[in-house]
């Protein structure tokens, strides 16, 4: 099974999460969600029937659950697009490592204004230091990201969706890391 990505808008057509195409339809079907826009190449195929997969949907309610947005390790490479902030570098996932940007040893907490993508390299030569005692300025800086953009760089995205995304939701297309 192949799972495609879906917009989902919140009540006032907000991109609000991703779910997979089967999600959406299921949402769909139970009538808790209403199809925007659907894959003209892509479907979904029922007993008796082929439906278009959804490619946007907007809810009619949020569920607590789906907007939580916390910093998990992977949460914040995928914010930071897999790049270290104190060599620019791209990091692979066998090099990759969370930077306590204030060291745990001084207070520093696992929250998302704390918590950096570092190379192993990067991370090893800061140690117990802040960026300014080490000489390691930021390249950007940490920030609490939408549960949206989040969800969406998890994706393999499509040449269907990302043409959507460009048009309706620019803003969203300049996160995605080619
Ligand atoms: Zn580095």
């Amino acid at each position: 099974m192949v799972y495609y990505p879906c917009i989902v808008l919140d009540i006032a057509y907000r991109p609000f999460t991703v779910f997979s195409h089967i999600k959406a339809f299921v949402l769909i079907y139970s009538g808790k969600a209403e199809m925007i826009e659907s894959y003209r190449e892509r479907s979904i195929r029922t007993i008796d029937r082929e439906i278009l997969a959804p490619l946007v949907i907007r809810v009619a309610f949020l569920s607590k659950r789906w907007g939580k947005v916390a910093p998990s390790r992977r949460a914040i490479f995928l914010r930071d697009n897999f790049t270290c902030a104190y060599c620019g570098k791209l990091v692979r996932d066998s090099e990759v490592t969370i930077d306590h940007i204030v060291p745990k040893s001084r207070g520093g907490t696992f929250s998302w204004g704390n918590l950096i993508t570092a190379c192993d390299r990067c991370n090893q030569k800061k140690g117990d230091k802040l960026p300014e005692e080490a000489g390691m300025p930021l390249l950007f800086e940490p920030y609490k990201p939408t549960k949206f953009e989040v969800e969406l760089k998890r994706w393999r995205l499509n040449s269907e969706f990302e043409t959507v995304l460009e048009v309706f939701y620019p803003q969203f297309k300049k996160l995605i890391n080619k």
